[in-house]
């Protein structure tokens, strides 16, 4: 890893001696000889250890993707195969002679001990954040000392591409969880040196407690679960709170829908501050790390600034799995250079970006880190529905989901897919709950929504169904859950 004062205005020329540099060093002495499972996928493939050597190389390697990672009935113990773990075999076996003479020469002037305390440091896991996916069977990913290390320094770097400053104070609203969200903002908070509560979010203070802790600490910056904050805002206006000096609103965990930085901003406006800047990051469990856009003068994204010495990010086809010029559309595969604990290599992140990966120096901080597009979808997200007994229709909910987001006379809303009358033999039903904005038009929102939705997503609900806020806030379970129910399938249990 370089340093962040350095690694920020690298030239691309640069930038890819190093990523090179790092990428060699890390296969042929950690992730070969000390992960079990890319020990055993190289040795499969017959791919030597020394033949990675450029980042072009990596397309040599079979991808990994988030099944290899689950636990099955004849492999229960399937995540452990991706934790990092040495012996003094395996190192006698594998780490170049100069490596050894280090630390050999470690032993001799401070111990043994010392030298058995150091590398416990760096391999042994100590703490563990889990996956989130709305549907998926959680897995575990371990970290040891060093990956903490890892955490703090981009929690670091994420605060400062976010423009945090010294003497500013943040409140934390995301849940508190062994989410990596959480963490990465508690590390970040804790390494920049800046005064952050963290109220544990909904879940955990109750929006009462939340707008307490917004009124005594006056935050200058907020963070937290995109539909959370929304919802605290918008219960903020509702008691006539003033909320005032806050000058970022930082969104993470959950994909931002532009429409909904815009809205938003409007409401922090009604609440006192009105020169905030909505700002999104993007991270996930699997790189135990998160990356930030920074703030530009007309809200625009700025794409996420990624760290090219911690990790190399390429574009793939996701349907047959060619690498893409850094700018194409196509689904995000990541390979981290510094990890220790459990370390997935060439990890399809299931991610879809429309726009790519930017190489330019960015144009508002100046910064040459590759940034990845905002505009980010998951995979997961497109599912099949037969709305006729014909054939079946792909949709992508995460699209749909943005028209209705984006939308400013909607206040909350929720997708439902569902069996026509209950009945598994029937066909499927796409419904759309609303509730609206005070003072809009439901005809007049219907009726665009619905051109929207068949535009967008060629495809018509079957019915837009408009309801009190309350009432939506409950099906979205908004208090009770880690992240609301913004899709619902109700398909296979009915
Ligand atoms: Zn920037």
């Amino acid at each position: 890893m370089a340093s962040w004062k350095d690694v920020q205005f690298l030239d691309a020329k640069e930038q890819k001696a190093l990523q090179n540099r790092l990428l060699q060093r890390f296969v042929e002495r950690q992730l070969y000889p000390f992960s079990p499972w890319y020990k055993a996928l190289f040795d499969k493939h017959s791919i030597r250890p020394g033949h990675i050597r450029r980042v072009e190389d990596l397309a040599d390697v079979p991808f990994t993707s988030k099944n290899d990672l689950l636990a099955t009935p004849e492999d229960p113990d399937r995540p452990r195969r991706f934790v990092l773990h040495p012996s003094p075999e395996l190192i006698r076996a594998h780490w170049p002679a100069l490596q050894k003479v280090q630390l050999l020469a470690q032993r001799t002037l401070f111990g043994k001990e010392r030298v058995r305390k150091d590398l416990r440091r760096e391999y042994y896991p100590i703490f563990v954040t889990f996956t989130t996916g709305r549907s998926a069977v959680p897995v575990p990913f371990f970290y040891s000392g060093h990956d903490l290390d890892n955490l703090t320094e981009s929690g670091l770097r994420l605060t400062d591409t976010l423009a945090f400053r010294e003497d500013d104070r943040g409140l934390n609203l995301f849940p508190y969880a062994p989410h990596l969200a959480f963490w990465q903002v508690a590390m970040g908070g804790i390494a920049a040196g800046t005064l952050v509560m963290h109220t544990g979010g909904g879940k955990v203070a109750g929006t009462e407690g939340n707008l307490r802790a917004l009124e005594r600490i006056k935050p200058h910056i907020i963070l937290g679960v995109p539909g959370y904050l929304y919802h605290l805002m918008r219960e903020a206006l509702k008691r006539d709170l003033r909320i005032e000096g806050v000058r970022e609103v930082v969104f993470g965990a959950d994909s931002v829908p532009p429409g909904l930085k815009q809205k938003a901003h409007m409401l922090m406006e009604k609440l006192g501050s009105p020169n905030v800047s909505v700002l999104g990051t993007y991270g996930f469990t699997e790189a135990r790390m998160a990356w930030g856009e920074c703030p530009t003068p007309d809200g625009s994204s700025s794409g996420y600034h990624v760290f090219p010495d911690m990790g190399i990010f390429e574009v793939i086809n996701p349907d047959t799995g060619e690498v893409l010029p850094h700018e194409a559309d196509g689904e995000l595969v990541y390979t981290p250079l510094t990890g220790r604990g459990t370390t997935v290599f060439r990890y399809r992140t299931g991610d879809l970006v429309e726009g790519g990966i930017n190489h330019e120096p960015c144009p508002y901080c100046g910064r040459t880190l590759p940034r990845i597009s905002s505009r980010l979808s998951r995979v997961s997200s497109v599912h099949t529905i037969n709305l006729k007994k014909v054939k079946g229709t792909l949709i992508n909910l995460e699209e749909l989901g943005r028209v209705l987001a984006d939308d400013l006379e909607i206040e909350e809303w929720q997708v439902e897919l569902r069996k026509k009358d209950n009945d598994p033999h029937e066909v499927d039903e796409l419904v759309v709950n609303i509730a609206l904005k005070a003072g809009a038009d439901q005809a007049g929102v219907e009726a665009r929504i619905r051109e929207r939705i068949k535009s967008h997503c060629e495809i018509s609900p079957n019915l837009v169904r408009f309801l009190e806020i309350e009432q939506l806030l409950d099906k979205l379970g908004m208090e009770r859950e880690m992240k609301e129910k913004r899709f619902v399938d109700a398909r296979k249990s009915s």
